[in-house]
């Protein structure tokens, strides 16, 4: 007996939980005699509704969502699944509006039970499962003989919403590929302005230096590498007494733009 994933998936597999039958997220089939596995006891059948019901006492979207499979997968082996959707077909043929109410009614039903939350099913199809993201980080890590950084990684397909989705953030990844951070707190403190009073300054100066004058308010909102607003009030007071430490002098009252050569 050989079984096929039913649906496209990706190696590698995670396996089914709770020492379950399978694979999370993949429905298989057995191509011979044309039946689909249960995850929970590992028969075969043609179709699964009326099983599930009455052998696990549960339904199908209870199933589907614990075994990470897309709600709108059919539990059932192919033939049963082309008959069906023929017969709906042709229902929706001889009732046109009806079909249409009815899937636009049944896809949203899917979403507000599910959240939005993207099956283990789609998430394998598309590659980007847990597993997978680590098994590419940690290839990318043996390719370059060093913990790749985030922009690396997103050359490689591996973006940081991906990565915030999956794992959290950039470290988080990192850490469960079992790769050491390329910086770490310490360092971390100290490049980022969130948590360096002295680096504020010093970014405020640089700018000064670079653009050979103040910064405007717009400035700070428009430029990623300044500090912002409320960081300056946080450690200063207020942004007045960061232009007063600065130096930066007043003309009629106002803070003044006097070139600087
Ligand atoms: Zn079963």
């Amino acid at each position: 007996m050989k079984a096929i994933p039913l649906y496209e998936a990706k190696e590698p597999l995670a396996p089914a939980i709770d020492n379950g039958y399978g694979y999370q997220g993949v429905l298989l089939l057995d191509a011979k005699t044309d039946k689909v596995q249960c995850h929970i006891c590992g028969d075969w059948f043609s179709v699964m509704g009326s099983h599930l019901k009455n052998k696990h006492k549960t339904n199908a979207r209870k199933y589907k969502i614990k075994y990470g499979l897309r709600i709108r997968t059919a539990l059932c082996s192919e033939k049963f699944r082309v008959t069906t959707a023929k017969r709906q077909k042709k229902f929706a043929q001889e009732n046109p509006g009806e079909m249409k109410r009815r899937s636009i009614e049944a896809r949203s039903r899917c979403k507000k039970k599910t959240g939005y939350r993207r099956s283990m099913e789609t998430i394998n199809k598309h590659g980007v499962c847990p597993e997978q993201l680590l098994l590419k980080i940690r290839k990318l890590a043996q390719k370059l003989k060093r913990t790749p950084t985030c922009r690396e990684l997103q050359a490689n397909k591996i973006s940081p919403p991906v990565l915030y989705f999956t794992f959290g953030n950039y470290r988080n990844a990192i850490q469960q590929a079992g790769l050491t951070p390329r910086m770490t707190g310490d360092r971390l403190k100290e490049l980022s302005y969130q948590t360096n009073p002295d680096l504020c300054l010093k970014l405020i100066q640089d700018f000064r230096k670079r653009n050979k004058r103040w910064p405007l308010p717009s400035d700070f909102r428009r430029t990623q590498l300044l500090p912002s607003y409320p960081t300056l009030s946080k450690y200063f007071g207020s942004v007045r007494n960061v232009w007063k430490i600065l130096g930066r002098k007043t003309i009629n009252g106002r803070w003044g733009q006097v070139a600087i050569k």
